[in-house]
């Protein structure tokens, strides 16, 4: 699929795009002005895959009505599992800002962002997030169901192929006492 035929799936659609009531402030119907943001990290999920950089994932920026950054995965292009549309738009946008406080700002995703990405947007304290399509339509060719944890509270860490280990003891005591012993560099939030 190319940018016009792009437009076209999201043209086509009739309906208006409605964020899922599982944010219970954003129910209400998306408007022009986020579809066209919306609409813009479609394009960049397209064009991700066009260049081979990732899967087809895009994330827009926009803080003041402008669009600061456009990202799409990176996954493939940087040898990186995180480089996810999301976070790598979240990075981007840090850098360009030069901050790390993102609260001023929206993201729009073109996908339900998995829960690294929701963990991303959620600590860059972003103010707003509209995405486009449902985890399912990323799950029916393929990705991984993880993706559809974040915002429905569904974690399945069972699912993960490796083994959890919390230390106990002096060594859990060790790790946590670099936050007692550190605290005075840190202004907190
Ligand atoms: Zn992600």
């Amino acid at each position: 699929m190319d940018d016009s035929s792009a437009h076209a799936a999201l043209n086509s659609m009739e309906s208006p795009i409605v964020v899922p009531p599982h944010i219970p402030a954003r129910q209400e119907a998306v408007k022009d002005r986020d579809y066209g943001f919306l609409s813009k990290a479609v394009e960049e999920a397209y064009e991700g895959v066009r260049c081979g950089d990732g899967g087809p994932f895009g994330a827009v920026v926009v803080k003041d009505d402008q669009v600061i950054i456009s990202c799409h995965n990176m996954v493939l292009r940087h040898m990186d599992p995180t480089a996810h549309a999301e976070v790598t738009a979240v990075r981007e946008a840090c850098k360009k800002l030069e901050r790390y406080d993102l609260s001023d700002c929206e993201i729009f995703a073109s996908c339900e962002p998995c829960p690294m990405c929701f963990g991303a947007i959620h600590l860059s304290k972003m103010k707003r997030l509209v995405y486009g399509a449902q985890a399912e339509a990323a799950l029916a060719i393929g990705f991984d169901d993880f993706i559809a944890d974040a915002i429905r509270g569904t974690a399945y860490y069972q699912k993960a192929n490796l083994e959890i280990k919390r230390a106990d003891g002096s060594l859990a005591e060790a790790a946590e006492q670099i936050f007692e012993n550190t605290k005075e560099k840190f202004q907190m939030y």
